[in-house]
């Protein structure tokens, strides 16, 4: 059937390439994706694909019903822009001032309406569904939009057995596709600390309590437990990115708040941050008579593969582009990715796909969340192959075939 989907592909690349150029000028912020919302549905409702809007926000969900019954499998893309100032000198450049689709979530966008005609197509000779979901505010964090879109039931009616997603990935290069097994991305965890003392005359400490010397121990303190209660084969991140306190300089400061983020890669870790932070804040503080109140929010979990359906789309990458066009073992970046949310609810396989044209050093080549970041174009069709030969793999292996 390859040959089918390779024809099918080439025929509507155009268009697939249109619909990326169409919202990579037109990015709108987190929560705020109103327009996208409507291209995305109008784009839907010419191919004659049932869908709701409205979903979670602005959340659009297609669903694709084959000829016959069998598994149901959602596949994924996130719609959202980001508050950054454009620098490509693209033609096709924001015309939004301050915002871009510097994630390449355009390019999610038009991959998954591109894989959508194709498998829409295609409908009658497929056993089971599959629901396409377009989601707003990935960059939300650390609340997100996949929960809302989860609450507004996107899993459920028909329900969801397997979910695939994935991310244009600029480290690597296009003609390669990385996916495995495992934590996919990090845990990123919201720290507030507010640091209580007592203010007194500089001149005069023994009168006050510092919240100064007691934050300042504390921030250093809580890099301990990194070192000393993360089993050293784990790895963790504590980063406080401010500190604000005090009020004049010979004034003993009465409270100071530190601000930061908590990384982590492992389940275990992550359960294990809070009452750290807390046990260690709360202590540090007491032995310099200060207060410690710990704020701990946790964000989006890790991005967790299944290794059953990670094999189907691995088999998906090799079919596609050869042994050596899958990537494995790679290491797992420090950010954060809120797919998670939907791996936690159904087994899913969320893929990195090369962007990185051939030829440009990973060094000479934009990261996301740049200014300059643009996807290599040839990385779309690429996206979309995958997707189509992974939602026909995954719909086979649950099937049972
Ligand atoms: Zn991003
Ligand atoms: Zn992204």
């Amino acid at each position: 059937m390859k040959p089918v989907f390779r024809e099918s592909c080439e025929k509507n690349l155009s268009e697939t390439i249109g619909h990326w150029k169409h919202l990579h000028m037109h990015p709108e912020m987190a929560t705020k994706e109103e327009t996208t919302s409507r291209y995305i549905s109008e784009a839907l409702g010419r191919m004659g694909v049932p869908h709701s809007v409205g979903v979670g926000g602005y959340g659009v969900v297609g669903l694709i019903e084959g000829g016959s019954p069998g598994p149901v499998i959602a596949l994924r893309a996130d719609m959202d822009a980001l508050g950054i100032e454009e620098k490509t000198g693209l033609p096709f450049r924001s015309v939004n001032e301050g915002v871009m689709h510097a994630c390449g979530h355009d390019a999610h966008c038009a991959i998954l309406l591109g894989a959508a005609r194709i498998l829409y197509d295609m409908r009658q000779g497929i056993k089971g569904s599959i629901k396409l979901v377009f989601q707003p505010a990935e960059e939300y964090s650390p609340i997100g939009g996949a929960p809302k879109m989860i609450e507004d039931g996107v899993l459920e009616n028909p329900t969801v057995d397997a979910m695939l997603g994935l991310h244009v990935w600029p480290i690597l290069e296009t003609g390669t596709i990385g996916v495995q097994p495992g934590p996919v991305s990090a845990a990123s965890d919201r720290l507030r600390i507010t640091v209580k003392g007592k203010s007194g005359h500089a001149s005069m400490p023994h009168t006050g309590v510092d919240a100064i010397l007691a934050a300042s121990a504390t921030v250093v303190a809580l890099q301990q437990i990194v070192a000393r209660n993360v089993n050293p084969r784990d790895t963790a991140v504590i980063t406080l990115g401010t500190v604000k306190g005090g009020t004049n300089y010979n004034i003993i400061a009465e409270e100071v708040f530190l601000d930061g983020t908590v990384r982590t890669f492992d389940d275990r870790v992550t359960s294990m941050m809070p009452t750290a932070i807390k046990r260690v804040a709360d202590n540090t503080c007491k032995a310099y008579a200060a207060e410690a109140v710990v704020d701990y929010r946790p964000g989006y979990p890790t991005t967790l593969n299944d290794p059953r359906v990670v094999s189907v789309a691995q088999k998906a990458a090799v079919e596609l582009l050869g042994a050596k066009g899958l990537l494995t073992g790679l290491p797992v970046p420090a950010g954060g990715e809120d797919f998670a949310f939907f791996s936690r609810r159904v087994p899913s396989a969320f893929a990195w796909i090369g962007c990185r044209p051939k030829g440009v050093s990973e060094a000479d080549f934009p990261a996301l969340h740049n200014g300059r970041f643009v996807p290599d174009e040839a990385a779309i069709p690429i996206g979309v192959e995958y997707t189509v030969l992974a939602a026909l793999g995954l719909l086979d292996e649950l099937g049972g075939k």
